[in-house]
């Protein structure tokens, strides 16, 4: 696609009006595992590519993960002003939301650091 070749980004494909429709297979990130800390963020281009880039310093061997939920712009309305249940608030609303979607309680590392942090409180 002629579009794709001119490097436009999706966002600037949804601002000029062009359509995107239909779904694309990428075969490797299929391999990728969830994580609310994903070590990997997606970018769709317009036209038939993604760009995965990482977010942190990677290892050899470091798995490659993506965040199916957009963890990191999710956040579940709320006014509190307590971070202790600030912190439950958004670690249950992710959990809702992998469980919801893609049917499996999330295990990130994220989340059970968050859930031992809970667990101590007490
Ligand atoms: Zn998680």
């Amino acid at each position: 696609m002629a579009l794709a070749q001119k490097g436009l980004s999706y966002a600037e494909c949804e601002q000029r009006a062009l359509s995107v429709t239909g779904a694309a297979f990428f075969l490797a990130a299929s391999y990728m595992n969830h994580s609310c800390d994903s070590t990997v963020t997606v970018e769709r281009q317009c036209g038939h590519t993604s760009k995965f880039i990482a977010r942190k310093r990677l290892a050899p061997g470091d798995e490659l993960t993506i965040d199916y939920i957009g963890s990191a712009n999710l956040l579940p309305p709320s006014d509190t002003t307590d971070p202790e249940e600030a912190l439950m608030e958004r670690l249950l609303h992710r959990q809702q939301q992998v469980l919801s979607n893609y049917q499996f309680r999330c295990q990130c590392s994220l989340c059970e650091s968050e859930f031992a942090a809970i667990e101590g409180l007490d």
